[in-house]
């Protein structure tokens, strides 16, 4: 899509929104009328955008853009509810390009100072006493002089509970304002959003917080599009109207954070599109998902008790992991007990003296996404305005400032992340001297959890894990990472309503692909392009043993620069019988193997029917 349509898309939807503004006028005028006694609705017609916009501070500082609710009242904005739905007094001209920061001009003729220049996090930054920690790089926060200036008022402290509501408070009071944002505009007055500095460094503070909070006192300062926790905001959502949460509920952070540290490697770095700065060229590398995500806590301690709503979009921990067939091959011997990667189980009281296996000690990370939306388009070989409007357009028209907003970067997805499983010391991966085994698996609940031998998810996955093991107990480090991407993203209902198909066609290993092709429109949706991520944050630059057949993967993995060694195929006697016809139409669409498919053996590899499966 050319900057033209994209321009005249934008003032499309402006003038639409002006449309509702004038009827929303109207209909608090009227609710005015009837409530202003009780002050339940302020009057409308101390909200709209085309108040004088002089009295807006110009030196304004984080809660800025009239965010503080104490602070005498505005006439133009004394909260979110205030930011008008239309378009502020001008609208992008002809020569403004959407994408472009906010165009200074723009912003004086609401009276509003650039966010880059005297607001935002610079001026915050300015007041607040930090200091950079030598050690780490990392910013640490101080308790400084009194930062109160720029506090975000109003606001319920971290981890606040929901009081049981009563309906008849439910009712009058609502749970959000009565006026609905449906979407905000960059040059709209009083939106002013922090700016971040994506794959800027060299620490978390200079990079700047990714803050994607409707909350009133956050709506303005936005910087990122969606919504926190993947698919799961739906039903965080869902308890909100249940009245079991409020919605400017914030998560109560202390001692949330990691204990162990994943410091920050130069693939953390640039923008992702590979034309930043020298030096960022050619470190570029992480676009799907937050590196500081994990940092937020500590990172931000003082602005989020202050308000600023910066969440973490990484958490990570320590476990053990138990499966069955670890214990099988631990009790073949195929790695030893060693008390550090391998615990032996403990006893069970119900059965004394019964072997109960081992546990594996990993280091793991559980990663939202957070997708910076030019790395993504300039990843994936498309325009932005494409990524922009398919987004838009496919998610049922969702997240409208996909759109009206081209001046925010980044964008929340409705979708799964990953989770990462280290064995071994985590510090070790980026030495070049480190022998690492990495198995980059896509989820599969069928066969991973419910044991299915339709396909080899699960004896790729045990695989993946063992050597992972045994590469940890010869002194390297292995790293599975598990990625929510179900029915090679494409999604379980779609993967049975291609089985059943297979089944109905005689299941071949020729026609393994054509089946999903017709089934879904696509081969595959996992777009692995984005998938070595997570390996330049963890500091990886190389791999020993790559431990996947996917020349999907392999391509993008070698493509990002990282060197694979390598490569394993899942060995002939872990894969169950049915699961034969995906491995030999893999084999034959070009998955490395040292086993050469014919088209004749293609066509003799038949998967079990249905009658079969009683038997
Ligand atoms: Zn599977």
């Amino acid at each position: 899509m050319s900057t033209p349509e994209l321009e005249q898309i934008l003032r499309l939807l402006q003038n639409l929104s002006k449309s509702h503004e004038e009827l929303a006028s109207k209909v608090d005028a009227l609710t005015a009328r009837s409530t202003t006694s009780n002050g339940l609705a302020a009057p409308f017609s101390t909200l709209t955008a085309s108040r004088p916009s002089t009295s807006v501070t110009p030196n304004r500082s984080l809660a800025g853009g009239g965010i503080d609710t104490s602070a005498p009242p505005s006439p133009i904005l004394t909260g979110t509810d205030n930011i008008p739905c239309g378009p502020a007094a001008s609208v992008p001209g002809p020569n403004s390009t959407p994408g472009s920061p906010t165009n200074p001009a723009d912003s004086l003729s609401h009276g509003l100072p650039s966010p880059r220049t005297g607001g935002g996090v610079d001026a915050f930054r300015k007041r607040a006493s930090f200091s950079t920690s030598p050690s780490t790089g990392f910013a640490t926060p101080r308790s400084g002089a009194a930062n109160a200036a720029y506090g975000i008022k109003g606001m319920p402290p971290p981890g606040a509970t929901t009081p049981p509501r009563k309906d008849s408070e439910g009712k009058k009071e609502g749970l959000y304002p009565s006026r609905v944002v449906l979407t905000t505009y960059p040059n709209q007055a009083g939106v002013n959003p922090i700016p971040i500095n994506w794959g800027g460094g060299p620490n978390g503070q200079d990079r700047g917080p990714v803050i994607c909070s409707r909350i009133k006192s956050n709506l303005p300062l936005r910087n990122a599009i969606g919504a926190h926790a993947g698919s799961y905001s739906i039903f965080r959502a869902l308890s909100i109207a249940m009245g079991e949460l409020r919605p400017d509920w914030r998560p109560d952070l202390r001692n949330t954070q990691p204990p162990f540290q994943l410091p920050p490697m130069p693939g953390w770095f640039g923008d992702g599109t590979g034309k930043g700065e020298e030096g960022n060229q050619k470190n570029w590398k992480i676009v799907s998902f937050d590196p500081f995500g994990a940092m937020s806590q500590e990172i931000w301690e003082k602005e989020y008790a202050q308000g600023l709503d910066v969440r973490p979009t990484i958490a990570q921990t320590k476990a053990h992991i138990k499966i069955e067939e670890l214990d099988d091959l631990a009790r073949k011997g195929d790695f030893p007990v060693d008390g550090e990667v391998v615990i032996k189980s403990s006893e069970l009281a119900a059965f004394p003296g019964v072997d109960q296996g081992v546990e594996i000690n990993t280091y793991k990370a559980a990663i939202d996404p957070v997708w910076f939306l030019p790395g993504i388009a300039e990843r994936m070989g498309i325009e932005e305005s494409t990524l922009r409007r398919t987004l838009f357009e496919d998610t049922g028209g969702m997240y409208p400032e996909l759109l009206t907003r081209p001046d925010i970067k980044i964008f929340l997805p409705p979708v799964g992340g990953m989770t990462v499983y280290i064995m071994g010391d985590p510090a070790k991966l980026q030495d070049p001297n480190t022998e690492i085994t990495c198995r980059p698996h896509d989820s599969c609940a069928g066969s991973d959890v419910f044991g299915s031998d339709i396909c080899t998810c699960r004896p790729y996955l045990i695989f993946g894990l063992a050597e992972a093991i045994k590469c940890a107990q010869r002194g390297g480090v292995g790293v599975v990472v598990y990625f929510q991407k179900e029915g090679r993203a494409l999604g379980e209902v779609i993967k049975y309503m291609v089985y059943n198909r297979r089944k109905r066609g005689g299941d071949t290993a020729a026609e393994y692909f054509n089946n999903t092709e017709r089934v879904a429109g696509v081969k595959d949706a996992r777009h692995q392009e984005l998938m070595p991520d997570v390996l330049h944050w963890l500091g990886i630059k190389h791999i020993t043993n790559l431990i996947s057949m996917s020349n999907m993967k392999y391509d993008a993995i070698i493509n990002s620069g990282i060197t694979v060694k390598n490569r394993y195929e899942i060995p002939e006697h872990l894969i169950p019988k049915d699961g034969s016809v995906e491995i030999d139409a893999k084999i034959q669409a070009g998955y490395f193997s040292t086993k050469k498919m014919t088209g004749e053996a293609l066509m003799a590899t038949k998967g079990r029917d249905w009658e079969d499966l009683v038997h």
